[in-house]
Formats: C-alpha cells, structure tokens, sequence
C-alpha cells in the first residue's frame, strides 16, 4: 500500500483530549485526522462555566472547546465529520471503520472517546442542564458558594463531590434511594460526620423544577412510602455511575472491572500504536486539564512510534550498497 493513502495517527473523538493530540501532532509533522461524530467539544462544550483549567479564571465551555478546535485547525489538521463503526487492529497497519463505508488506514490510532454520567432520566433534567443540574462538583461547584444543594447518588463519587460540596455551600442535602451508601466505610463516616450535609434515605428525584434563573426545587419519593414532596435547592448535582464510551475498544485490549483502558505512561494500549486518552483510560482524576495532557503525551509517544516504524520499514528495503553486489557477482 502507497505511504500517500495511509495517515501516521487517526484521532478518535475532539473533546479537549482529541484536540490537545491533533495540536502535538500536527507539530510533530504527523499526517493526521481527526474524526468526531458531533459537534467537537465533549463534555465541556455542555458545561456553561469552566474556572479550572489553568490560565483562564472563567471561560464559557464552549468557548474553550472552540478555542481547542480553532488552535488543531491553525496547523491544518484534517477533520471528518462521522462515526466511527469499528476500529480494527493490524500487524502493519490499523484500519477505522466509517459509517458512510470508508475505510481509513493508520499507523497509529489515539482514541478519546470519552464517557457519558448516567443520567435519572426524569423530567427537567436535560432541561435544566448547566442552570442548575451538573455532572462534576468540581467544575461547578464554586458556583453554588453559600447556596443549596442535591447530591443524588449513593456510591463513593456521590460521597466525595458532596463532601466537596460541603466545603462550599450551605447546606448539601444527599438522596439516595436505599437505607445504605454503596460508598466506602472511611467515606460513610466523613458523611455522616459533616454537618452540612444531610442525607435523605429510601428516596428517588422524580422531578427537578426550574425558573428562569435556573433550578428552585427537585420533586422527591420516599420509595418505602410512596410519598412525594418537594425540596428547594439551588442546584442539583447527580452522581450515579458513569460509563466510559468502550464501545470501539479492540477486543484483547486491557480494561479493569469497570471498563476503562489500562494504558502505559505513554498512554498506549496492550496493542502496539493503539492510545487511549482522556475519560476512557484507567486514571485518578477525570479533568479537563488532564485529559488534555493525555492528548499531549499521547500524541508525543504516537509521533516516536511512527518514526520508529517507518525508519524499520527503510531499513528492510535498503538496497544493497553497489560494493556489497558487486562482491556478490
Ligand atoms: P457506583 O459505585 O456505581 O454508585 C452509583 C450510586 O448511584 C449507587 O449508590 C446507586 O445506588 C446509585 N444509583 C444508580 N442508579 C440510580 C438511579 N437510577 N437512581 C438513584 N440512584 C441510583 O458509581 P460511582 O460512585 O460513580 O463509582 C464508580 C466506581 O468508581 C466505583 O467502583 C467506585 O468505588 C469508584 N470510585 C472510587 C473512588 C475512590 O476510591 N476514591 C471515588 C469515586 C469512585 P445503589 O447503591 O442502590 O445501587
């Protein structure tokens, strides 16, 4: 197959991990492509304020998602609007599957695909998202200083944002729907010990109610009782698992229990110039400043891998120096 038809990286997915790696590959002279399915942006095109990723102190989500798009496009970077069906790993060469039927092939692939909170799935709550409903405590937060809040969750992220929470708000109502938090003993201790945080058991948000300021009230349901009321509060953040978007993953490719990418420090897969970046790899923090690092050194090991590849791929056909052949006539 011709050089000229096969790219050096195919980046899966444009939230800020995609973008930071299209920018470093670009400057690595990679030829490269970026393909997103959506509108480019991620989770952070849907946040309505961002005040933590580093030298901006405020900055509109999608804003920043643009300010990524618009720096990868100042270096030329391709980009297909498309979805990408299947991504199917080779001995030489990787090939990425469109939906419109074309095949792409690659010597690397980083995939930034990212993961989705679950949602409750009641009324208002795509509503009201970014005016008053969130996702991540620490890139909201700081907009609820003083004010109330629902945490609905009972596992350990919903016991350390509302926790987080605590330190800024005046009072942070946690509602779960069992008698028990699934989250861990040390942080059910720190729970119960906080007292700006209550905890509502044996109850489900059924409903979350806005004004034109944003949210006023969330509707709840004692599960045991059947009773319903309403609870003002001023925010609602909703923490009941997140699941990374795996679905384009390569079989054979090492994921812990909960279905995120094991990646080297490179964050390079168990398969040779495959990458992971951002959300979906295995991590400590999911940050928008993280998974842009991610894109950096992913990008920077992916650049490496190609340089690599194809200087072992000269050397196999080198022709034979004049004086070599000539000695074997
Ligand atoms: P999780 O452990 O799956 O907990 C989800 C919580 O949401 C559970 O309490 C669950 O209730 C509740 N829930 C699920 N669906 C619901 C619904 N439709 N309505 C109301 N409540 C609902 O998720 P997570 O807290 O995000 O944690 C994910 C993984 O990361 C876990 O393995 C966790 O240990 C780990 N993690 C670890 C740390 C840490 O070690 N510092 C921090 C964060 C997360 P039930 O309990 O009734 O099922």
């Amino acid at each position: 197959m011709s050089e000229e038809n096969i790219y050096d990286l195919i980046i899966i997915g444009g939230g800020p991990g995609g973008m930071s790696a299209g920018i470093y590959a670009m400057r690595a002279a990679l030829k490269t492509v970026l393909i997103e399915k959506g509108l480019p942006g991620g989770q952070v095109a849907m946040s309505a304020e961002v005040e933590n990723y580093p030298s901006y102190e405020n900055i509109g989500g999608s804003e920043l998602s643009e300010k990524f798009v618009q720096h990868a496009k100042s270096y030329g970077m391709e980009m297909i609007t498309s979805e990408v069906k299947a991504l199917l790993p080779g001995l030489d060469y990787h090939r990425v599957h469109l939906d419109n039927g074309d095949v792409l092939t690659t010597h690397a692939v980083i995939l930034a695909t990212g993961g989705t909170p679950r949602k409750l799935n009641i009324p208002g709550e795509d509503e009201y998202y970014g005016k008053g409903i969130s996702y991540c405590a620490v890139c909201d937060g700081f907009f609820f200083r003083d004010k109330t809040v629902v945490v609905v969750g009972g596992g350990d992220t919903a016991a350390e944002e509302g926790l987080y929470l605590a330190k800024l708000c005046r009072q942070v109502y946690l509602v779960h729907r069992r008698d028990q938090l699934r989250a861990g003993m040390i942080l059910q201790q720190r729970v119960k010990a906080e007292c700006k945080m209550e905890v509502i058991w044996n109850t489900v948000a059924t409903a979350i109610k806005a004004d034109a300021d944003g949210v006023t009230a969330i509707e709840l349901k004692d599960v045991n009782t059947g009773q319903k009321k309403e609870l003002a509060t001023d925010g609602v953040f909703i923490f009941i698992g997140f699941d990374p978007n795996n679905q384009l993953v390569p079989a054979g490719t090492k994921m812990n229990a909960d279905g995120y990418v094991v990646t080297d420090d490179k964050c390079e897969t168990n398969t040779p110039g495959i990458y992971v970046i951002g959300d979906l790899r295995e991590k400590y923090a999911r940050q928008i400043v993280i998974a842009a690092a991610d894109g950096a050194t992913a990008a920077l090991a992916a650049a490496h891998y190609v340089e690599a590849k194809k200087a072992a791929a000269a050397d196999d056909t080198c022709e034979l120096p004049e004086a070599l052949l000539q000695g074997a006539s």
